[in-house]
């Protein structure tokens, strides 16, 4: 049933969860436009908002079989997560990947979540 107030609700693009932005959206005219809750758009999660504001990114595998391409990079709505969140630091991952990090989510193949994985351990148990 739709009515003129809605709670707000955004899918956080690292986890893919949805959640409760505690925003109350109001139809301006009053029409019954608004779902109970409405999916507005994408946003971190707190959890991973915490993370972001410490200046991790978060890798996010996915399937590139099962993703879709848009002009070489995935879109959230778009992207088939494995499942596999990596979490690096902002610095770490320009290393990496020779580029400035500037969205707080990276879609990345199979394989690279393995690979960082390794590197850190490496880092640990070095001292
Ligand atoms: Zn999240």
């Amino acid at each position: 049933m739709k009515s003129h107030v809605g709670m707000e609700q955004k899918v956080c693009p690292v986890c893919g969860q949805t959640f409760d932005t505690g925003t109350i959206l109001l139809d301006k005219r009053l029409r019954n436009t608004l779902e109970r809750k409405t999916v507005t758009g994408w946003d971190l999660c707190p959890e991973h908002a915490k993370l972001w504001e410490k200046g991790y990114i978060a890798l996010v595998e996915c399937d590139p079989e099962k993703s879709k391409f848009t002009g070489g990079t995935i879109k959230p709505e778009d992207a088939y997560r494995t499942g596999r969140i990596a979490h690096i630091r902002k610095a770490v991952a320009k290393r990496i990947f020779n580029v400035e990090m500037t969205s707080p989510v990276a879609f990345v193949e199979p394989g690279v979540v393995d690979m960082l994985e390794k590197m850190q351990e490496g880092e640990t148990s070095g001292d």
